[in-house]
């Protein structure tokens, strides 16, 4: 039964998001119908699934996005099968369960070669991403650490890795390894602000190393805390 009225709400709410052109295009309304935000909320707080705003996860001072916010970012990001991406702040793992849909490698692909690293600085968290990634069947392509995401994975390393990144935390300013660690033509989707309010922002690198910025809409997230972050 519990199944069912979710399965509803579901529906209603992503219905609603691309009614208002919110979400853009098929693929990633096709991901929002499939993943099941009830898997990756706190326990106590199930009854919250699908409302449109962000949903704290227990006592950890820490929140699952809000699904418009999400759709803004996801649309944004251009995911497509064969890219590697890494995520900073796992939370939930409800993101990151989004992009594994979006990424994932056709059935008769003969090489794996999407990937998902998500940095998460709680320890708590980390292994509830873990569990709701592996429970929604997703951890053949996300991978959860725990560490400091402003520098980067592996940290501090110098050398383009990524296709996409993608922080989901508010961050004082762009973290200079996560910068190195964007390969040429890559995108990266940071909140850039205060941490009361932000820009989102999605930097396009160029082969020369010059940036390209699109500010994207106001928002709020929990901030990004760490070394290259807010202290
Ligand atoms: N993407 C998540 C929501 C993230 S909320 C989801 O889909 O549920 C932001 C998360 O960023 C929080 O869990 C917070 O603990 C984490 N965070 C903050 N600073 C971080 C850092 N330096 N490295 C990794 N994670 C960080």
């Amino acid at each position: 039964m519990e199944g069912n009225r979710f399965d509803d709400e579901r529906h209603e709410l992503i219905e609603s998001l691309s009614r208002t052109g919110t979400i853009k295009t098929e693929k990633v309304k096709d991901a929002m119908l499939k993943v099941r935000r009830e898997d990756f909320m706190w326990r106590s707080n199930k009854y919250g699934s699908y409302k449109d705003s962000p949903q704290a996860l227990g006592d950890t001072g820490q929140t699952i996005s809000a699904p418009h916010m999400i759709a803004i970012m996801l649309e944004e990001m251009n995911l497509f099968p064969g890219l590697k991406v890494l995520e900073i702040g796992a939370g939930s793992g409800y993101n990151a369960a989004l992009m594994a849909e979006l990424i994932r490698d056709p059935p008769n692909s003969k090489k794996k070669k999407s990937e998902i690293i998500s940095i998460e600085r709680m320890e708590d968290l980390t292994k509830f991403a873990s569990e709701n990634i592996k429970r929604a069947g997703y951890s053949d392509i996300v991978s959860v650490y725990c560490g400091d995401g402003t520098l980067g994975y592996p940290e501090k390393r110098d050398k383009e890795i990524y296709d996409r990144i993608m922080v989901t935390a508010a961050a004082p300013h762009i973290p200079k390894y996560l910068l190195k660690q964007l390969k040429s033509d890559g995108l990266l989707l940071i909140p850039v602000g205060d941490r009361y309010v932000q820009n989102l922002l999605r930097i396009t690198k160029k082969k020369e190393n010059q940036l390209q910025t699109k500010n994207i809409c106001e928002c709020i997230f929990v901030p990004l805390l760490g070394e290259d972050g807010y202290i």
